[in-house]
């Protein structure tokens, strides 16, 4: 067995997952952050059953479960009516199904809990401030570049595509849980608008709502003031909203360069409608560590299912923001089709890896 030791670009989530990966097979990692200080930013993240398959895979599920939380169901509304258009429950029946159970956290907790993991391996070094090109790292031993969606690695090491910036605008706002008559607030709700949608549900310690609304630029209040009450009373209740440009990177004919992979966001960044961005980036460390940290089994492993979840989710974004006789006949398809069936069109995604 090869036990080179690895240097990885980027301490996000990929960074430190991989990290963690190599050093229970046994490899000694060196994380190069460019960040000063790991500061908690970001919000809400889910975690599906794929994604905890893959931190039980590299051993980090232990420190992480402490931090995630358990929504009761996802329900589907339609958001001009505010009408329930599917109640999808993750209790135990979900879980059965998929062998894991279906969890919500904070990005920033997620962060901080697979960072305490990778502080306790004594083989992972990580190295705060250090804003690095593949040009200043040591290429006799692997490289790894978790350096996120807008991946210079990628772009100048590999000259590939930089990221595609789509015309829809991320709002994200976190704010205290407001109760909201006849909707289950605890729940991952997802507003389905015309050539919009929004998500919430409630993460972290203090159970804050985590809210992504998106829209075509607009701010929310405006551009869902024609929505169902309710949806509107959840949107009005925060003003504090942060912009977040949705960027994505169309899949790539190869991850490695000489002795460079990439890994996570900077491979195989995706639009984040099927909420899968964080799960890939821990499929990828647990698959890597799978294949011995072989470049070419990796994306043999990898890159078919990227690349079917980046269509997906480019299809499930079409379908959220259908508008007119269309979005009614979207409504009724939901409405109509059995739970299990539902259900069954999830199986690639949460069952296999
Ligand atoms: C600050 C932040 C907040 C986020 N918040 C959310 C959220 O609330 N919800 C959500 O769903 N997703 C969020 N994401 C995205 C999500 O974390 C990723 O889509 C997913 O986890 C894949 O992670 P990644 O490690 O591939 O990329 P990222 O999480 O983007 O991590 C990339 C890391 O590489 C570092 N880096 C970049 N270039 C260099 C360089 N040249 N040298 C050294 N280090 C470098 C970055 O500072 C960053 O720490 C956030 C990402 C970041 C960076």
């Amino acid at each position: 067995m090869n036990h080179s030791p690895i240097s990885i670009i980027g301490g996000g989530i990929a960074g430190l997952a991989t990290a963690i990966a190599a050093a229970r097979s046994g490899r000694s990692a060196t994380i190069y952050e460019k960040a000063k200080s790991f500061e908690p930013v970001g919000a809400g993240l889910q975690l599906g059953p794929n994604a905890v398959r893959a931190l039980k895979a590299i051993g980090a599920w232990d420190a992480v479960e402490p931090i995630t939380s358990s929504p009761p169901a996802i329900c589907m509304r339609d958001g001009k009516s505010g009408k329930l258009l599917k109640h999808i429950s993750l209790g135990k029946t979900f879980e059965q199904r998929f062998g894991q159970a279906y969890r919500v956290a904070l990005r920033a907790d997620l962060h901080k809990a697979l960072l305490a993991v990778a502080s306790q391996h004594s083989a992972i070094e990580i190295k705060l401030g250090k804003d690095i090109s593949v040009e200043d790292l040591d290429h006799s031993n692997p490289i790894v570049a978790a350096d996120g969606v807008n991946s210079k690695t990628r772009t100048q090491y590999f000259q590939s595509n930089a990221a595609i910036t789509t015309t829809d605008v991320a709002y994200r706002a976190l704010f205290p849980k407001p109760e909201i008559n006849g909707v289950d607030m605890d729940c991952v709700n997802l507003w389905l608008c015309p050539q919009s949608h929004v998500v919430h549900y409630p993460v972290g310690q203090d159970q804050k709502l985590n809210i992504v609304a998106i829209t075509q630029s607009a701010l929310p209040q405006t551009h869902y003031a024609n929505s169902a009450g309710s949806l509107r009373q959840i949107i009005n209740a925060t003003l504090d909203w942060k912009e977040w440009p949705l960027a994505y990177v169309a899949p790539l004919p190869a991850w490695t360069k000489g002795n460079v992979t990439l890994v996570g966001d900077s491979a195989h960044g995706t639009l984040p409608y099927l909420a899968q961005g964080a799960a890939m980036a821990l499929e990828d460390a647990a698959a890597f560590a799978a294949t011995n940290f072989n470049p070419e089994k990796f994306f043999e492993l990898r890159a078919a299912r990227c690349t079917k979840l980046h269509n997906a989710s480019l299809r499930a974004g079409k379908i959220y923001h259908l508008v007119g006789a269309a979005a009614k006949a979207r409504n009724l398809a939901l409405a109509v089709m059995p739970e299990r069936s539902f259900l069954a069109g999830l199986n690639w995604l949460y069952a296999g890896a």
